[in-house]
């Protein structure tokens, strides 16, 4: 018997019910007050803390909770806070925390972005000119609530100060340490408080250090928790790492801390053979993430256990914490939200409060012996073993074509020179042609239509005529501005990726799965609970009737493989890459499906491949290869004359130009206009020889771009790219602008086309 404790590493904001989201939304519209909105949120956060200690959780987390983002709380404990939105000192208020999150008419919001590999986004620090100070203590206080409210004598949550500072903008190489060195003795101020007030255990989050980075680097961890041990000798730091096992194991295990936390989950391996192969110190506490805090699916628990058995022989007896493998903010509160879901996949899932669970039974297992949570151990096990074994995971029509991938060929037949020949024969487009990327305008009208049907108000027939009214209009307004190749406008989707999971077999939708995305934002990735399966005609119908009104050619417009896996919460009895690539064999029949019925132009989307990929560096090549090999089964399957068309959005272009190129797209259009220069200059150094559109103006602002600005785009652009393969397009998706605006930024968009063509046709001449 091994002598374990539990713990949990953050617990998600949203509520059950979102209630959260409601209070922040209701707040900002004025509806409540800001008494009203610190006493719903109060009550929920008490809730979260009860049923953590109710659940015999032996450390909770307190700080974990926030009124927008984790980030943000502490850049302002710090008051690092732009410049712009004139604060003058002293604790920041809630109007003026809210205001650099989302913005005011007289100062822009920050930036946010992606925390690391997941779908969270955080308020990117400004670091120019940082000076910390703290402003208030929100540790403390939050320390201090749960020990009045609920006797909890819990654990603060910070970010640690290496973190936080790479994840700012502003600071540059050389400086940086003389920027950690500022923050230093801010954070200990903050420690040396907790200690006064009797705090046991502190959590220190270093995501970082599951990063790869110069091994230099590590001193400043040295510097730092040093420093912290010397001011606060009392307090037990647990140095929390999470998402990827530690390149410098056996650096990180060694710095002056009490309890070291490691991921054991999303470490391919590694942090076992790392423990196995270095030990670890006598005098720590090893706080092993186990249970997986990404995703949503019951643990094998017998599995678990062997683990931590293993784990428990490098480990002094007493010094074993067992926790999940991250905080719980990125997944679901509880499952039992759901009553609706079939029984089967019902028991094979997990949310957060099931994983708290989860984690206390493995503990007790260690502690007090198998037999006292026997019950527990084979409920998992029999949940596990029937979705494993059930009819709803396993396909054998999709096992037997997965066995047989070898011998599916993933190459177009001609090679893109000798195809884009035929392509151009039909299509006879114009130098330079136009397009945009797919949706049009949602207006309140769609979305409160959709809302109508789903609630039966309408039937299915009179929505379907809403849906093609609406094409109907906008493929006459596209003619009216004389685009050249058109779109459906997307109006039959509220999501790219969930239309998709509701037409596909394998998929199952959640009512209130919501996980928060940003500040009040949430969203409910599908499960992908079992094998992939095509079913029916997912995009046909709208396609083809698009192209029924009009003689210019209709693209039709699909969501990739990857992007589909990364914004879905998938199944983890089997490789992530099998289930791309039966994404790609069904919708490899949805392309065929298209081009049957005369759709010769399609697009298929792979927004989310960049955000994916791997932290570590070690990782991308596998990663990269996977998404190119689903996106060719997905897409090469059709005559040489049909069009593949492909989208993605971000800036960080250069690491992956290759991985574009390897996709064998004919055509394929990337967000840019908010960093043209650096694609551009991609451009000058690799010869890319498909056909592509820049976006020429930036839709995530409601500003209509003129037509000067979208020449010099356009111009720029032609300095790296040869005119024969350029096409002209917004950067990306139009669905979240209105509609006067998007037609008269595309109005412009053809205007600075035709000048450049009547340019262009002069040089010609
Ligand atoms: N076709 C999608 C749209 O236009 C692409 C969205 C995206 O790039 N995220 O909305
Ligand atoms: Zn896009």
């Amino acid at each position: 018997m091994v002598k374990a404790i539990s713990s949990n590493l953050g617990y998600p904001r949203l509520g059950e019910k979102r209630e959260w989201k409601r209070a922040l939304e209701k707040f900002w519209n004025g509806l409540i007050t800001e008494q009203e909105l610190l006493a719903e949120t109060k009550t929920l956060r008490l809730h979260a803390l009860k049923k953590q200690q109710e659940k015999g959780i032996d450390l909770i987390p307190v700080g974990d909770f926030s009124f927008y983002d984790q980030v943000l709380d502490t850049s302002v404990t710090f008051g690092i806070i732009p410049k712009r939105f004139q604060h003058d000192g002293g604790k920041v208020s809630l109007n003026t925390y809210f205001d650099i999150a989302r913005g005011k008419s007289e100062a822009v919001a920050s930036e946010m972005t992606k925390w690391f590999n997941t779908n969270y986004h955080y308020i990117v620090p400004e670091l120019v000119d940082a000076t910390p100070k703290v402003l208030h203590n929100r540790s403390l206080y939050y320390y201090e609530e749960a020990k009045k409210e609920l006797g909890i004598d819990g654990k603060p949550v910070l970010i640690g100060p290496i973190t936080y500072l790479k994840l700012g903008k502003g600071s540059n190489a050389e400086s940086f340490e003389a920027l950690v060195d500022k923050f230093i003795p801010a954070y200990i101020e903050i420690l040396t408080e907790l200690e006064s007030a009797g705090v046991e255990w502190v959590q220190i989050d270093e995501p970082y250090l599951a990063t790869s980075f110069a091994k230099e680097e590590l001193q400043l961890f040295e510097k730092v928790y040093k420093e912290f041990q010397k001011a606060t000798p009392n307090l037990k730091i647990e140095l929390q790492t999470y998402f990827e096992s530690l390149d410098y194991y056996e650096e990180v295990v060694n710095l002056p801390v009490a309890a070291v936390g490691i991921d054991f989950v999303h470490d391919h391996g590694e942090s076992l053979k790392a423990l196995e192969t270095y030990g670890f110190p006598a005098d720590k506490f090893l706080a092993a993430g186990v249970v997986d805090g990404r995703n949503v699916w019951r643990s094998n628990l017998d599995e678990k256990l062997e683990l931590l058995s293993t784990i428990s022989n490098y480990v002094t007896d007493g010094k074993l914490i067992v926790q999940p493998s991250n905080s719980l903010l990125h997944v679901p509160v509880t499952k039992w939200s759901e009553p609706e879901l079939d029984e089967i996949i019902l028991g094979g899932l997990s949310f957060a409060d099931q994983k708290l669970d989860e984690v206390v039974v493995l503990t007790k297992a260690l502690t007090l012996g198998k037999e006292h949570v026997a019950t527990e151990l084979k409920e998992a096990r029999l949940a596990v073993l029937a979705l494993n074994e059930s009819s709803h995971r396993n396909n054998l029509e999709v096992q037997a074509a997965i066995a047989n991938l070898e011998n599916i060929r993933v190459e177009r037949d001609l090679p893109f020179a000798e195809r884009i020949k035929l392509q151009h024969a039909w299509l006879q487009l114009p130098l330079f042609p136009t397009t945009t990327i797919g949706s049009f305008p949602q207006s309140p009208e769609v979305r409160s239509t959709r809302a109508e049907w789903l609630k039966g108000n309408i039937t299915d027939a009179e929505y379907n005529t809403f849906i093609e009214k609406e094409t109907a209009r906008w493929i006459q307004i596209q003619e009216d501005l004389d685009l050249d190749v058109l779109v459906h406008g997307e109006f039959e989707r509220t999501d790219m990726v969930e239309y998709f999971g509701q037409k596909l077999a394998g998929f199952q939708a959640t009512k209130f799965g919501w996980v928060q995305s940003y500040g009040s934002r949430a969203v409910r990735p599908p499960l992908i609970y079992g094998d992939v399966a095509f079913t029916e005609e997912i995009t046909v119908k709208e396609s083809v009737y698009a192209q029924s009104l009009t003689k210019r050619p209709v693209k039709g417009m699909l969501t990739a493989p990857v992007t589909i896996i990364n914004w879905s919460f998938v199944r983890d009895d089997i490789p992530e890459s099998t289930v791309a690539n039966q994404v790609g064999l069904a919708l490899r029949k949805e392309v065929e499906a298209l081009e049957r019925n005369g759709i010769k132009v399609i697009q298929v989307d792979e927004p989310a491949l960049r955000e994916g990929l791997p932290l570590k560096r070690a990782r991308w090549e596998k990663y990269l290869n996977d998404a190119v090999y689903s996106f060719k089964l997905t897409t090469t399957s059709v005559q040489n004359d049909t069009q593949i068309h492909t989208h993605m959005c971000y800036s960080d272009f250069d690491d992956i130009i290759e991985t574009i190129s390897a996709l064998d797209a004919d055509v394929i259009s990337i967000e840019t206009s908010r960093s043209h220069g650096e694609i551009i200059s991609t451009f000058e150094e690799v010869t890319y020889d498909k056909e592509i559109g820049l976006g020429v103006y930036d839709i995530h602002s409601p500003r209509v771009p003129t037509v000067a600005e979208i020449q010099s785009n356009i111009h720029r652009a032609l300095r790296a790219i040869d005119a024969k393969q350029f096409w002209i397009n917004p950067d990306c998706g139009l669905k979240t602008r209105k509609e006067p605006e998007t037609i008269a930024a595309l109005q412009d968009m053809i205007k600075a086309t035709k000048e450049v063509r009547a340019e262009y046709q002069v040089l010609e001449k």
